[in-house]
C-alpha cells in the first residue's frame, strides 16, 4: 500500500516589533495605520504615548506584535525617566526594531539629526529596519536618497524603506521587510487579536485623548487618568474615572464654567468607548488636583506608570 504523504506543516513567522524613534516622529500614527484601528492615541504634541501599547497584526502566515514606545528624550521629570525606561523595555522585548526617522522637508530642513543618530547608535545588535516616514511632505524625492544613503553607510541596517503613515505609501513594503526578519514560530496571539491591552487601558486613553483635544494648550500633558470602577454587571456599563491634574488652575480649566468642559470631554470619550465596547456606557469623570504627581515616583506607580502595571 502506498504511504500516505503527510502534509507539510505550515511555517509561520511571528514576533515582537519595536517601533522606535524620537518624539513626534510619527510612531503612533504608524502603529494605527498598520493595525487599522486607533489604538495608540495621537496628537500633534510630542510625548503623547506614555505606555508601551501593543497592536497585533496577522497577515497570511505572519504575525506582527507591535510595541509602540514613548520617544527617547532627555528626562526632566520622574515621568520622563519612566518613559525612557519603557522605551528601552520595548526594545529589549523585541525581535525586530523598526527605527522611524522623518524625511527632510523640501527646503532641506529637518534632516535626520543627532537625536535620530543617537537612537540608531544605542540600539542593541538586532534585526533593524530603517523606515523614513512622512515622505508625503516631500516633493523632491532625490533628497530622500541622499539622506537614506548617509544613514545606511553609518549603521548596520537590514532594510531601508521610505513610507508615509498618512497616505499608506510603502507600508506593504515595510511589512514585507519586517516579515523576512521575524523568527519562524507559531503565532503568539489568536489571529483576530487586535491588542492584548486591557479594556481599562483604552478607556483611560480615550479620556486622555479628549482632554488633549479640548485643553492641550492650557493643560500641557499634566494629567493622569485612572479608571476607578469598570462595572459590566448590568445592561449599561458603569465606568468611574478620576483625572489627576497637577495644579489647581488646571483642574479649574478641565472642569470649566458650570462644569461645561468636563461634560464635553465626558460626552466625547463616552461615544468613543461605546463604539469600542459596543454597549451603552455611563461614564463619570471626576477631576482632582493632585499636586506634583509627575514628580512623585510612588504616586506614579500607584497611578499605573512604570513597570507593566496598567492604568
Ligand atoms: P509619535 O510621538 O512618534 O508617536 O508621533 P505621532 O504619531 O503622534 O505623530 C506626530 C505628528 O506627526 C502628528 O501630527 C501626525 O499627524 C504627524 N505624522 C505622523 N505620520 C505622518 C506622515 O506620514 N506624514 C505626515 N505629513 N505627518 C505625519
Amino acid at each position: 500500500m502506498p504511504k500516505r504523504s503527510t502534509p507539510a506543516l505550515a511555517v509561520t513567522r511571528a514576533g515582537r516589533v519595536a517601533i522606535v524613534g524620537r518624539p513626534n516622529v510619527g510612531k503612533s500614527t504608524l502603529l494605527n495605520a498598520l493595525v487599522g484601528e486607533p489604538i495608540a492615541i495621537t496628537s500633534p504634541h510630542p510625548q503623547t504615548t506614555r505606555e508601551t501599547v501593543r497592536g497585533v497584526l496577522t497577515v497570511g502566515d505572519a504575525q506582527y506584535v507591535w510595541l509602540d514606545s514613548p520617544g527617547f528624550h532627555s528626562p526632566r521629570t520622574e515621568l520622563g525617566k519612566e518613559m525612557n525606561k519603557a522605551a528601552h523595555r520595548a526594545i529589549r522585548d523585541a525581535d525586530v526594531a523598526v527605527v522611524l526617522v522623518a524625511a527632510p522637508a523640501d527646503d532641506g530642513r529637518n534632516q535626520p539629526g543627532d537625536a535620530d543618530r543617537a537612537i540608531l547608535a544605542d540600539l542593541p545588535a538586532m534585526p533593524t529596519v530603517l523606515a523614513m516616514t512622512k515622505i508625503d511632505r516631500l516633493k523632491d524625492k532625490s533628497r530622500l536618497l541622499a539622506s537614506l544613503q548617509s544613514l545606511s553607510e553609518s549603521f548596520k541596517l537590514d532594510a531601508v524603506v521610505p513610507i508615509s503613515a498618512k497616505t499608506g505609501d510603502g507600508l506593504t513594503a515595510l511589512l514585507a521587510e519586517v516579515r523576512a526578519l521575524l523568527p519562524e514560530q507559531p503565532n503568539l496571539f489568536e489571529p483576530d487579536t487586535l491588542s492584548d491591552q486591557p479594556t481599562r487601558f483604552f478607556v483611560a486613553e480615550y479620556v486622555r485623548e479628549q482632554i488633549l483635544k479640548h485643553v492641550a494648550q492650557e493643560v500641557p500633558h499634566g494629567v493622569a487618568v485612572v479608571v476607578e470602577r469598570f462595572d459590566e454587571s448590568e445592561q449599561v456599563i458603569v465606568i468611574d474615572v478620576t483625572v489627576h491634574a497637577s495644579r489647581e488652575g488646571h483642574k479649574k480649566i478641565l472642569v470649566g464654567a458650570d462644569g461645561k468642559m468636563v461634560k464635553r470631554i465626558t460626552a466625547a470619550a463616552r461615544t468613543r468607548i461605546e463604539r469600542m465596547l459596543e454597549r451603552e456606557v455611563r461614564l463619570n469623570v471626576r477631576v482632582r488636583a493632585t499636586r506634583g504627581w509627575m514628580d512623585d515616583v510612588s504616586r506614579l506607580r500607584a497611578l499605573g506608570y512604570g513597570g507593566r502595571s496598567q492604568v
